[in-house]
């Protein structure tokens, strides 16, 4: 589905969509009371009634601008290492690549890659192997990532930073950037520190239409229930819930859509108040049978 900002053009490029661990395993604080009492509302789109496992969407978001082909982060990408998760180690489907050509865009096409973080499932297209090389997959884009991700991850290197970050440094297209970032007055960066230390959101704006791509700053709906409880893999999980609270505060009942990387289909909705804490309105519900109000 096409979503229109203006003059902006958004597309959502999905990778895959699956169950992965529990969300007592994914969530710190989660207790199995808490996940009963909102089994109702999440099963089955949100979480696998035969698994128990937290279903969550891997993908791109394609932003097409008067100016610019962007592309929002790459997911798992084919033939990358992922040691500790079977699913994602050496993928050889292609089907993203394809889906990014049914789009109307070609690997040449792609003017920026901006990374919202430089974990696995948000750079593994930011290269492809030709010739037993890790090449840029997107020989005329520059990839934007924050400084503070690059040097984080540049400090810590693993099969990731060598297969999908590094190749790219090399190539001299990598564009290391502050976190508040501006491409150009429809697109900027805005600093969401927690998940990882360099962790940024995407903003686009045109004619009066907003949208913000949140990255890894909530991964399933169940936190806008829980915002308090940290991810299995944040940085620094205090310092990500922080974030969090304050961004689902700032967008709740705003008319700023909020694109999510990990929720499952429809993804991209609204932030709305529930009490205390927070629900999502979203968009496209009704096209795929889950409940519009969460
Ligand atoms: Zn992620």
């Amino acid at each position: 589905m096409t979503i229109a900002l203006g003059q902006i053009t958004c597309d959502q490029i999905v990778e895959m969509q699956m169950p992965y661990k529990t969300p007592l395993e994914l969530f710190m604080g989660a207790t199995a009371e808490d996940i009963d009492r909102h089994r109702h509302w999440l099963e089955p789109w949100a979480l696998c009634p035969q698994t128990g496992g937290a279903i969550l969407a891997v993908q791109s978001y394609l932003l097409r601008t008067s100016h610019h082909t962007i592309l929002v982060d790459t997911c798992v990408g084919c033939g990358k290492t992922s040691a500790g998760f079977e699913p994602w180690h050496q993928r050889t489907d292609e089907t993203w690549l394809a889906r990014l050509g049914a789009a109307g865009v070609g690997v040449e096409d792609v003017d920026f890659v901006m990374c919202t973080h430089l974990h696995i499932d948000h750079v593994g297209w930011n290269t492809r192997r030709v010739d037993g090389r890790w090449v840029p997959t997107f020989p005329n884009a520059r990839y934007i990532m924050s400084k503070a991700d690059l040097d984080h991850a540049a400090a810590n290197p693993d099969p990731k930073y060598h297969e999908s970050v590094l190749p790219v440094i090399e190539a001299g297209q990598a564009l290391a950037v502050e976190m508040d970032h501006a491409l150009d007055d429809e697109i900027w960066l805005e600093p969401s520190p927690g998940h990882t230390p360099g962790h940024v959101c995407v903003a686009a704006a045109s004619q009066g239409a907003q949208a913000v791509i949140a990255g890894d700053l909530i991964h399933s709906p169940l936190q806008l229930k829980h915002p308090e409880w940290g991810f299995l893999y944040d940085t620094d999980p205090d310092f990500a819930t922080q974030t969090r609270r304050a961004f689902l505060e700032q967008h709740c009942e705003t008319d700023r859509l909020v694109m999510t990387a990990h929720f499952p289909a429809p993804t991209v909705g609204h932030v709305t108040r529930d009490g205390d804490v927070y629900g999502f309105r979203f968009r496209g519900a009704e096209r795929i049978g889950i409940p519009a109000d969460v």
